[in-house]
């Protein structure tokens, strides 16, 4: 298996990190952790696509984290030969946020059904909302899903991918709590968005003072790493953004807490799991 940070970056604009997003490339094709913007663009890089995308996977609905979903479900419509719908694994609303995307794009459909003979179907999705246990088996991967905590923002999952024996966990945004750990736990990769609690503590914003309480600090990520015995702690979803050159303040702040590997990422690392 391998784990390609697609996204690093967080909501807010950065010219060196994609929106949140993580590509897992198991023998069963390649699944899609979340769609933040540019994903297309850093899927292209990674060398897949819209049409070879196995199943998109949400940890959580904020706009971040699906800014650029549209642009999947568009592309893989309009690019593909035959009607191929798109499978989506998500928290409970999903569905509906599924629905309002295809309601968003109406005129956009209408266009393209219009204008090409050959395109004679309208995109769809295969929608399934998941709170725990098992969300995929074909025998070769096994991905899992556990609710974690981010209020207030609700209901958020985590996943644990599995494949020779190997697994990776894709947290999403949370605090720690008992289903992350349920999903770290004895993980090869874990994968973890953080916030630097000390900067942005620092930056005199009451919406940016906000976000402490529902992220996981780097000290949090690294506890949470401890406590699982994961192998490697990939931190993700920076915020703020490191200045270049302070990465290795990032790690040395988790491995005060921690003493596997630790991954500051940036858009594309690739990591075998
Ligand atoms: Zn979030
Ligand atoms: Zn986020």
């Amino acid at each position: 298996m391998k784990l390609i940070t697609l996204g690093t970056g967080s909501p807010l604009p950065d010219p060196n990190r994609a929106g949140p997003a993580n590509l897992v490339r198991t023998p069963s094709g390649d699944f899609l952790f979340d769609c933040g913007r540019g994903v297309l663009m850093r899927c292209a890089a990674a060398g897949t696509g819209p049409l070879t995308l196995h199943t998109v996977l949400l940890t959580h609905l904020h706009s971040d984290h699906i800014t650029d979903f549209n642009d999947v479900v568009t592309m893989r419509w309009a690019m593909s030969p035959t009607d191929q719908p798109l499978r989506v694994v998500g928290p409970v609303g999903t569905g509906r946020m599924v629905e309002r995307t295809l309601t968003m794009l109406d005129d956009d459909i209408g266009y393209r059904l219009a204008h090409h003979d050959d395109l004679n179907w309208r995109p769809t999705c295969d929608v399934a909302e998941v709170s725990e246990g098992v969300v995929f088996d074909d025998g070769t991967v096994r991905i899992m899903a556990e609710p974690t905590d981010h209020a207030p923002v609700h209901p958020t999952v985590g996943y644990r991918v599995e494949a020779e024996g190997r697994a990776v966990v894709i947290a999403g945004d949370t605090v720690p709590c008992a289903g992350l750990d349920r999903l770290a736990a004895g993980a090869d990769v874990y994968v973890q968005t953080v916030i630097r609690k000390s900067l942005v503590e620092a930056i005199p914003s009451p919406r940016l003072q906000d976000i402490i309480g529902y992220h996981s600090s780097v000290e949090d990520a690294a506890g949470t790493a401890a406590r699982a015995g994961v192998s490697t702690l990939v931190l993700t979803h920076l915020v703020p953004a490191p200045w270049p050159g302070t990465e290795d303040e990032w790690a040395d702040e988790a491995r005060a807490h921690f003493r596997g590997g630790v991954v500051v990422a940036r858009d594309l690392d690739e990591l075998e799991v």
